[in-house]
């Protein structure tokens, strides 16, 4: 049985959706004495069905973490020292005020990290605060791993979150390039279990087909897999893309009428016939076309890119042909292919007119040294550190960070390391004294995951399947903690002048009366009268499931969702199999999927002329641990005991040629004075040529306290992977590829 509120006097079982990574596991946690004493899959849960990996159970030891931060610190005399929040508030007014006043708004950065997206009150609430500092140096993890679909999708279908995902219970051919959802369950395609819907594809005479350069876990359960060269993925899906219009295998089918730019994209393919591509690729030009044909022969299939074709200099483009091929071959849109799903609430591709929109644009401002174009309102988070360290008018002078750890994350670690050393103030919103909130002047500490309420506000839009579900506070939320939507008003309350003494819950009131106004005119005092009673995210997500495509539409639709009938089923609501969307779904100007972006067709030329670029002596990838994810899960006992994983994986006949056996420390080289070095493990799961190294780690810098992970600090990647590499279009990092010498 699952109860809905915690007891301390009789062990008690709580449904919580995990928030430790994109699959978004309903989770039952039993409570005992306020103490969590098990965790396992919720059975009852409509969308995960009991599903858990090894991350779910350290919820746990994420809650009893010593390190983690209970409460506020301020920097005094040097050193960060406890202080209540009141002191906390009025230091950061007293030092950020003046300093934004004196240097304007630009002056002041924000840096968002990816636990954002995973707590509802952080995710509502930075959109706030970033609208309240009005600086354009705002940066985040988005253009480290996944700007680059969100502008291809937004350049085809209008909306940047307008993100096709396998529907994998009804497909039958699913090809899948640089991701490796064993490990991840899923990104940027929410898809719990997904070993156990492999399984499923292939009992009922599906095939999976994984092209990587490491034979990477999913690879071992798929039917086949094709080692590429880091960095090639545009080659082998332009070549298939080609492939399909030199065949005639074009055949859109009911998407035919929903279509612009066809015969403009057979025309900028034409050079990259999978003869041409075949070297490049390290995959021969049959095994090219053969893709291209079973993917269009195949009755119910799609193709899917992950992080691999996202983190790299042509990200945008592969993203691009990814739903290039799916469109060609009448997959996108269709049941067992690549939807879209339709969320309960947040999703701005259910809102507005159905059917047309504004599109996206880029490059509204650009950033100050380099001169990079924003891009959904964010600049590329590599140009941070130039940023900072560049005088001049508009320099970033004071950082925000909320729940970000760049120094780890982010490629040019130890200049970001420097910069932040060197900045005037900054404030990091933070659990943790890590590698970057080191440097803060003040932290604030966020809300325990197990005290807060929960609602997935931007998975839905990337589920399997549809549903909403929301998890009640599975524990009375701890003396002098401060629910994190709370702590992000009252630095809007500060950005916007109202002060650190400031009553966020009146600012809060104020902020949703112009949400209702703007959206509900004349009704607003009704929608208002409505929603009374619920405060901060709460009130937020009963409006947006009630406005929602499934709501109540505050009484119109009595049988519709609200918070109310959501909480009630602790389970989830489940809201069924992805539906055809199209042309509901579009939001381009001309109600058509725009296939030929210009931008995009003019990035072709800059693919065309590396076409025959050498291969470098080492091509260095990351790779997903299913133990870990990103930087801040090394602390928890769980998952940190087992064998050393932050290892540098390479071919066996790679590190015999080198003169490197198992364990010793080789050197990984990007220029002078760019290296690491990490313990070598021997792979023949490696592409010869290519070496592996996870980031997030690198653990070992004084004043940092994560006693854990500093055991086995590993080392971090980001201290070699260069920082001026981009994907000229989305502003994304190139993670993947990076070409690099290695020495024993
Ligand atoms: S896969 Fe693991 S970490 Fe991710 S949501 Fe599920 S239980 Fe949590």
């Amino acid at each position: 049985m699952i109860a809905t509120a915690a007891s301390a006097a009789q062990p008690t079982t709580h449904y919580r959706i995990c928030p430790l990574c994109e699959a978004c596991c309903g989770l039952e946690v039993q409570v005992d004495s306020g103490r969590v004493i098990r965790i396992k899959g919720a059975e009852g849960d409509v969308f995960s069905h009991g599903y858990i990996c090894p991350k779910g159970y350290a919820l746990k030891d994420l809650h009893e973490d010593p390190d983690r931060l209970r409460q506020p610190l301020v920097r005094r005399n040097g050193t960060l020292q406890p202080a209540t929040w009141d002191e906390a508030f009025e230091e950061i007014e007293r030092r950020l005020v003046p300093l934004v006043a004196r240097h304007g708004k630009d002056a002041l950065a924000l840096s968002l990290g990816n636990p954002n997206v995973h707590k509802m009150g952080l995710l509502l609430y930075t959109s706030r605060l970033a609208r309240a500092v009005g600086s354009k140096n705002i940066f985040s993890a988005s253009t480290l791993d996944q700007m680059p679909k969100q502008l291809s999708s937004g350049l085809m279908f209008g909306n940047w979150f307008s993100v096709p995902v396998p529907d994998i219970e009804h497909c039958d051919y699913l090809l899948m390039l640089g991701a490796n959802p064993m490990a991840s369950n899923g990104s940027l395609w929410t898809v719990p279990d997904f070993r156990g819907k492999a399984k499923a594809l292939r009992a009922r005479g599906g095939q999976l087909v994984v092209i990587d350069p490491r034979r990477t876990e999913t690879a071992e359960v798929a039917d086949a897999h094709h080692f590429i060269r880091p960095g090639a993925d545009v080659f082998l899906l332009a070549a298939m893309v080609h492939t399909l219009f030199e065949e005639t295998l074009v055949e859109p089918g009911c998407l035919s009428d929903w279509i612009n730019g066809m015969n403009e994209v057979r025309d900028a393919v034409a050079p990259f016939t999978p003869a041409a591509v075949a070297q490049r690729c390290g995959i021969a030009a049959e095994t090219i076309r053969a893709l291209a044909r079973n993917l269009a022969g195949a009755k119910r299939g799609c193709v899917y890119g992950r992080i691999g074709t996202c983190t790299q200099t042509f990200g945008t483009l592969c993203s691009w042909l990814i739903d290039v091929l799916n469109v060609l071959t009448g997959h996108l849109d269709s049941p067992g292919g690549a939807m879209f799903p339709k969320a309960a609430a947040f999703a701005a591709n259910t809102m507005g007119k159905p059917g047309v929109g504004k599109g996206v644009v880029t490059g509204r401002h650009s950033s100050r040294v380099s001169g990079a174009p924003e891009v959904l309102g964010e600049l590329p988070a590599t140009l941070m550190a130039e940023e900072i360290l560049t005088a001049g008018p508009g320099q970033v002078r004071a950082l925000i960070t909320v729940a970000s750890n760049p120094v780890l994350s982010c490629p040019g670690g130890e200049n970001l390391d420097q910069a932040f050393a060197g900045l005037e103030f900054m404030v990091s919103v933070d659990i943790y004294l890590n590698e970057t909130t080191r440097h803060a002047d003040v932290i604030l500490p966020g809300t325990a995951v197990l005290e807060d309420s929960h609602y997935d506000v931007a998975f839905p839009a990337l589920s399997y399947r549809n549903h909403a579900r929301f998890s009640p506070a599975v524990l009375a939320r701890s003396a002098g903690a401060m629910p994190e939507w709370q702590i992000l008003l009252k630095l809007v309350a500060i950005a916007q002048g109202l002060g650190a003494q400031a009553d966020v819950l009146a600012l809060d009131d104020q902020l949703v009366a112009a949400d209702v106004a703007r959206l509900a005119g004349d009704h607003a005092p009704a929608v208002l009268a409505a929603l009374a009673g619920r405060q901060g995210p709460e009130r937020l997500l009963d409006m947006a499931l009630r406005n929602g495509p499934y709501g109540d539409q505050f009484g119109r639709k009595p049988e519709g969702l609200n918070l109310d009938k959501v909480a009630a089923a602790p389970g989830g609501v489940d809201l069924g199999a992805l539906q055809p969307r199209i042309p509901e779904v579009l939001r381009t100007p001309s109600g058509k999927i725009e296939l030929a972006p210009a931008s995009l067709l003019a990035d072709l030329s800059r693919a065309r002329a590396a076409l025959n670029d050498p291969a470098p002596a080492f091509s260095l990838i990351g790779r997903r641990e299913v133990r870990s994810n990103n930087s801040w899960m090394h602390n928890l006992p769980v998952l940190a005991k087992g064998p050393e994983r932050c290892t540098l994986l390479m071919h066996p006949g790679d590190a015999a040629a080198l003169g490197l056996a198992a364990g010793e420390l080789a050197t990984v080289t990007l220029r002078p004075g760019r290296q690491v070095q990490a313990p070598v493990a021997l792979s023949d799961a490696m592409m010869p040529g290519v070496i592996s190294l996870p980031h997030g780690w690198g653990h070992d810098r004084a004043g940092a306290n994560l006693q854990v992970a500093a055991q086995r600090p590993g080392v971090n990647l980001n201290a070699v992977l260069d920082e001026t590499l981009r994907d000229p279009l989305s502003g994304n990092a190139v993670l993947s590829g990076v070409g690099v010498v290695v020495s024993a």
